[in-house]
């Protein structure tokens, strides 16, 4: 199985869609625990990525994911875009410019998240996005990726007290909330298993 520009494309506008369909909610997680403008940030950059990739196509996936990249860093605002923004120019960089099999998509997510840690300086276990790109990666190397798998993921980030991002600064009290980031990655990983059932 491979996956090709039209993959990317679709993959990226459905997580478009997903984050602009659900900004309210991503702004009330962030409500609690944080600023209350991840929903707004990304749907904002995310709006404007649909726009760039509508007027002019990349050519190729690797070109796909630097369009990512470079629209979510300029128009996304806050501690997430920068992070989403690494995370697109990791997995581009790591991509060839043809079409990407199984592995190689695995390798540019690995890419991604590596882009993640070390842009935000963190690691699984903190409470943000990155407690839903690991599990995600692990559970695809195993090819057992499911929505079960995305959904425990995000749920996980409940119970985490947060020591990275803005969450921190509320020590316990960030215990009991989901971490927003980690439900707009859960968006991400849905969507990719939704092209995936396309197939
Ligand atoms: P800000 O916190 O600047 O307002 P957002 O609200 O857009 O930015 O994004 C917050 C999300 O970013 C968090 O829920 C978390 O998932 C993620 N995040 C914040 N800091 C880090 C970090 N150092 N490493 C990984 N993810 C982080
Ligand atoms: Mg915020």
């Amino acid at each position: 199985m491979t996956y090709n520009l039209k993959w990317a494309i679709g993959w990226l506008t459905d997580f478009s869609d997903r984050v602009i369909q659900n900004n309210q909610l991503l702004s009330d997680l962030d409500q609690a625990i944080g600023d209350g403008d991840h929903g707004i940030n990304m749907a904002r950059g995310l709006t404007e990525l649909k726009k760039t990739l509508a007027e002019k196509e990349p050519t190729n996936v690797k070109e796909a994911f630097k369009t990512a990249g470079m629209t979510i860093l300029s128009k996304v605002g806050g501690a997430s875009g920068p992070l989403y923004g690494s995370a697109f120019l990791a997995m581009s960089k790591a991509t060839e410019a043809g079409t990407l099999t199984q592995a190689k998509l695995i390798e540019a997510l690995e890419a991604g998240l590596d882009g993640i840690e070390h842009r935000g300086k963190s690691h699984a276990g903190e409470k943000t996005m990155i407690d839903v790109w690991e599990p995600v990666i692990h559970a695809l190397r195993q090819d057992e990726l499911t929505g079960d798998v995305i959904e425990a993921s995000l749920q996980k980030t409940k119970d985490l007290k947060a020591t990275k991002g803005r969450a921190a600064y509320l020590g316990d009290r960030s215990i009991g909330h989901l971490d927003p980031g980690a439900y707009s990655s859960a968006l991400l990983f849905q969507a990719l298993l939704a092209q995936e059932e396309l197939k």
